[in-house]
């Protein structure tokens, strides 16, 4: 049996003095008190110099469970891709596991997660990103640098920017999750301005490589609520990973999700797929950080692909490429005639 993974709670808390000059600060603080977890004060959220843990395999994984309560002083945001004109920085890092992924690499020696206290400079910041594209719509993407929902339910700052997207008059907002744990987010004013979108894979892929999230039917479960309320839903197929069964593992996936989507989320449906990809300094920080993993990151059964951060990324064969869109295009066409593919890439 996988165990249910809970709402996350940290084991360690740290905290920046400024940040207590904010409500949200405090209570979060106030809150953590309660629960009987350890705080300690840091001068700033970039330099959390005195983890516990004996070696790099301990330290890595207290830090993946190690919440920071910081402020957000860079309010430029970064221009996003390929989903969004901008990524709306309210947290960074994520408790999960998943042995691919891309933070490893992107947050180096600081894995915790740090949550982002200063919301309103942050809206404010948004604003005035809106403003200079009014008329045209402008979407902020909320999980380029975390996992937003897996933390959301102890700070909800992400219902705060729900509901801010859903009064703007040209904003749109949209995440990403492999967490189920939605249920606060429910009810919020959200317009049908903001895209809840759930990242989903095959089991096999989950239960290899994505420990520390929740299961395929917990998000779809997830999903299914998230569409009960009223939100414009999504799916990111990713990483798509080719491995013994895979046409059989993803046609189980999509079967799984049209027995238990809602007429009504079919409308407007969107999906993402994104192949499978490494670097070779990601495979290295992989390595350390999963020495058990089975992930296969050999650049000889793969195609190099000059990436525009001016490194080499290995991605699929042409023809395995061609493979997964023939494959999973078809399962999307045939379960969800109406849903809407955005790329592959
Ligand atoms: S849930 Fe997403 S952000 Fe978190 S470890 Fe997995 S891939 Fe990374």
């Amino acid at each position: 049996m996988i165990p249910i993974v809970k709402p996350f709670v940290p084991q360690l808390v740290y905290v920046e003095p400024a940040a207590m000059e904010y409500p949200l600060g405090q209570q979060l603080i106030e809150k953590f008190k309660k629960m009987e977890i350890e705080i300690r004060e840091t001068t700033s959220h970039n330099h959390i110099r005195n983890l516990p843990g004996e070696n790099h395999f301990q330290k890595y994984r207290i830090a993946k469970s190690t919440l920071v309560v910081g402020i957000r002083k860079t309010l430029t945001f970064d221009t996003s891709k390929p989903s969004a004109e901008y990524a709306i920085p309210f947290a960074t890092g994520c408790m999960g596991h998943c042995h691919y992924c891309y933070l490893q690499t992107t947050m180096g020696s600081k894995p915790y997660i740090r949550t982002y206290v200063n919301i309103d400079e942050i809206f404010a910041s948004a604003e005035k990103y809106m403003s200079e594209r009014a008329p045209e719509e402008t979407r902020f993407e909320a999980s380029c640098t975390s996992d937003i929902v897996g933390v959301d339910h102890l700070t909800h700052s992400l219902k705060k920017a729900i509901e801010f997207f859903g009064k703007s008059d040209y904003g749109r907002l949209r995440f990403v999750t492999k967490f189920a744990h939605v249920d606060h987010l429910l009810d919020a004013d959200h317009q049908g301005r903001t895209r809840f979108r759930f990242s989903i894979n095959n089991e096999h892929i989950i239960k290899y490589f994505e420990p520390g999230t929740s299961q395929l039917n917990e998000r779809i479960e997830a999903a299914v609520k998230v569409a009960e309320a009223g939100y414009p839903l999504g799916f990111i197929i990713a990483p798509i990973y080719l491995h013994e069964g895979w046409k059989e593992g993803y046609k189980n996936m999509f079967e799984q999700l049209d027995e238990a989507l809602p007429k009504s989320a079919r409308n407007d449906l969107t999906f993402e797929m994104i192949q499978h990809r490494f670097t070779k300094p990601a495979k290295r920080v992989i390595q350390k950080n999963y020495p058990m993993t089975k992930l296969e990151l050999d650049e000889s059964k793969r195609k190099p692909k000059w990436g525009r951060y001016g490194i080499w990324k290995y991605v699929y064969s042409d023809e395995e490429q061609e493979d997964i869109k023939d494959t999973l295009g078809s399962y999307i066409e045939s379960y969800f005639p109406e849903g809407k593919l955005e790329y592959f890439t």
